[in-house]
């Protein structure tokens, strides 16, 4: 193999090889054009087009395709061949300006949440040239946002793209406060780190409800399941290795800078990290990553399982989103300075936060729920519902002194000016211990953490860059005009402290008594997607989207059609296959068990009429009475399954499913398993928790 330094960014058609390959005015135009946003001629747009086209085939490509990532949280693709047919039944390469800038692919198959009712069909892809292009299995793939005809966003790149302008407008106007004058932008960076589950493959073949669903419906508890706590960060088995050497590699060549791989708590569990990139790039590259995750898996024999919770009883899957704010300076706005200057911008910059996971914490929950996620948020599982921002001691105690006006630290005890004082240093590895936090503070960065892991990294950081651009706003409107800048200063950080704090939470997040506490602080606590979804369109929600131009109202209200069809859709389908598997093969399985029990009885009896048959007879037994259940649950799970299908309204719809089907399917679920535990392994159809778990050797 090649050097890493040689493999690193190979397929990618970055500034290295733009400088190479474009005169020197397009490569300017089009650094330009990445910088702000705006469009690139089509003069320069035919350049740049034909260089990528040459480089791409000298890379061995032969289609290119707009990338994109319609809302159903995957990444499309829809490729075209660069060949043109000339006279003589000859063809030469070809890939213009426009195809480079614009594609028009058929958009009736994604989901518009309605939006395609009002406007046209065909959706259109524009070129997003702050992304670099790359080639992925001989396809140059052009990283595109994708709208409708009437510019409504499709996607979930457009919106992202519009929130780091809007924290970037806003932000700029603080900076320029602080007398920052060699600072023309700022953007948010995130590092998200990615759990998944990998599995032998031959044992996924054999389960209907992981091919259908991403998780198990069924599963009876194994003997050994995590609680040894001998997997995390244990020795990484072969198979794995090879795998996660193989995946770097290729990621590399796309620039995704991979870089811890690790064992997580749950056997079978890992994590991958990358270096933190530009929240647009990061968002690009964690699709690319899951999709490469899956493709490399099976390569190996293995199957990767990104659901939020593909075992009951075992940890699930989450993705931590490491967030912050950069200047193009390279300043890192969420780190503490040097100067008291810095560590006031800095402290704002805090409260910004602080004041935004507040006042949008509705928002925040929404943002990352699912019906797979809702397996781990609010299920006793890291982390909670609720939503709350960890500190830590030291960074807390300096808050509270800077609220009270109260003298800080053990040695001076002197009272902490806001723009006057250098705060005291906090050593960082005393603030990321509590695992527990969804929203953690860890000395340079906010880490969320209740993203599950399957999802799209796109609209979290929406909320987030949307959310800080509102405090950022406010704070900007009170001291643009301020007659004395430090005390105005002082008394805006202070104010938000007082109003915020209850935000603030560094104990354990699982404790019950957190529970009771958050409620007192008026803390919502939302425990599942159609209790969550509904705030989409709080009155406060929609305004803080459109005054800051990243969704319209119409848009809004598409997102929160597609979450709650989508989360009905997913407990349809969850429900469907439960019955399949129950009618078709366990109920057979459970029958021809107490079958040879009942043969095997009657063959003993008939050598001896006294032999003791206890163990086939009281089995028996038991087996058909948890038959008898099961077929009751079953016919239950049907009627609710029934019973929702009238409901038009899909807010009732999601409502339903929650109330009724996913209860039917839990009650389903118990005997079923309990049936499994007094079954004779060779008759259980499908492979145990324990083989699915520990099927990678
Ligand atoms: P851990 O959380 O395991 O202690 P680190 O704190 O080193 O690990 O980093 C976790 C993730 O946070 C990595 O993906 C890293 O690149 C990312 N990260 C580090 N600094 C920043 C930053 N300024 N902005 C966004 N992400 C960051
Ligand atoms: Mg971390």
């Amino acid at each position: 193999m090649n050097t890493v330094t040689e493999v690193f960014g190979s397929m990618v058609f970055n500034d290295d090889v733009m400088r190479q390959r474009l005169p020197k005015e397009v490569f300017r135009q089009v650094q330009r054009s990445m910088k702000d946003g705006r469009r690139l001629d089509s003069a320069a747009a035919t350049v740049v087009a034909n260089a990528m086209k040459d480089w791409a085939i000298e890379k061995g490509a032969t289609h290119f395709t707009h990338w994109f990532q319609p809302m159903t949280g995957i990444t499309a693709e829809k490729h075209d061949s660069f060949l043109s047919p000339i006279e003589g039944g000859r063809v030469i390469m070809e890939f213009s300006g426009k195809e480079l800038i614009q594609g028009e692919p058929d958009a009736s198959s994604f989901p518009s949440g309605g939006l395609r009712a009002t406007f046209e069909a065909r959706g259109y892809t524009a070129w997003d040239p702050t992304s670099y292009a790359f080639i992925k299995d001989d396809v140059l793939c052009i990283p595109t946002a994708f709208c409708s005809y009437g510019g409504e966003a499709l996607d979930k790149k457009t919106p992202l793209l519009r929130s780091m302008e809007a924290i970037n407008r806003q932000g700029m106007r603080i900076i320029k406060l602080f007398g920052n004058d060699d600072v023309t932008s700022i953007k948010t960076t995130v590092g998200p780190e990615q759990e998944y589950f990998l599995i032998d493959k031959a044992v996924y073949d054999r389960r209907k409800d992981l091919q259908y669903t991403g998780r198990t419906l069924f599963g009876a508890k194994p003997p050994k399941g995590q609680e040894l706590e001998d997997h995390y960060f244990g020795a990484i088995k072969p198979r794995v290795a090879a795998f996660m050497k193989e995946l770097d590699e290729e990621l590399w060549k796309l620039g995704v800078m991979a870089k811890t791989e690790h064992n997580e708590a749950a056997p079978g569990q890992h994590e991958l990290a990358p270096i933190y990139n530009t929240t647009n790039i990061a968002a690009d590259h964690n699709q690319l990553t899951m999709e490469l995750m899956q493709k490399i898996a099976r390569k190996h024999g293995m199957v990767c399982l990104l659901h939020e919770k593909p075992f009951a009883g075992v940890n699930g899957s989450g993705k931590h989103n490491n967030w912050s704010i950069c200047t193009n300076t390279g300043v890192n706005l969420l780190e503490p300075g040097e100067t008291p200057y810095e560590n006031a911008q800095f402290l704002l910059f805090l409260c910004a936060v602080l004041q935004a996971v507040d006042d949008y914490q509705d928002m925040l929950r929404l943002c990352v729920a699912s019906a797979g996620n809702d397996h781990r948020l609010g299920a006793g599982e890291a982390p909670p519902a609720v939503v709350s921002v960890f500190l830590g001691d030291e960074l807390e105690g300096i808050l509270s002194a800077i609220e009270n006006d109260a003298p800080y630290g053990s040695k001076e005890k002197e009272l902490i000016k806001v723009g006057v004082h250098v705060l005291p240093k906090f050593p960082r590895d005393t603030t990321d211990r509590n695992r527990t936090s969804p929203f953690a503070f860890t000395g340079n960065k906010f880490e969320f953490r209740m993203l599950g892991s399957s999802q799209s990294i796109s609209g979290p950081n929406v909320v987030l860059n949307t959310a800080v651009a509102e405090s950022l706003r406010q704070f900007a409107d009170v001291l643009e005009g301020a007659e004395d800048f430090e005390k105005a200063l002082h008394d805006l950080i202070q104010d938000v402290i007082r109003k915020h704090k209850r935000i603030i939470f560094n104990g354990n997040g699982y404790d019950a008594a957190w529970l009771q506490e958050a409620e007192r602080r008026g803390l919502l606590n939302l425990v599942s997607t159609p209790d969550c979804v509904p705030y989409y369109l709080a009155p406060k929600n929609i305004e803080l989207f459109s005054r800051h131009k990243v969704y319209s109202e119409t848009e809004i209200r598409a997102r929160y059609q597609i979450k709650l069809d989508n989360y009905s859709k997913v407990l349809h389908i969850e429900a469907l296959t439960m019955l399949n598997m129950v009618w078709k093969d366990i109920l057979p399985a459970a029958s021809a068990y107490s079958k040879s029990l009942a043969d095997a009885a009657l063959s003993k009896k008939a050598l001896s009429p006294d032999i003791d048959c206890r163990f086939e007879t009281e089995q028996a037994k038991k087996i058909s009475a948890l038959t008898a259940s099961v077929v009751a649950r079953a016919q239950d799970l049907e009627y609710a399954v029934q019973d929702v299908k009238n409901i038009t309204d899909s807010l009732k719809l999601a409502r339903c499913y929650r109330d009724e089907v996913f209860t039917a399917m839990n009650d389903l679920r118990l005997v079923v398993d309990e049936l499994e535990s007094c079954t004779a392994s060779r008759f259980w159809p499908y492979p145990s928790y324990g083989e699915l778990l520990f099927s990678v050797r």
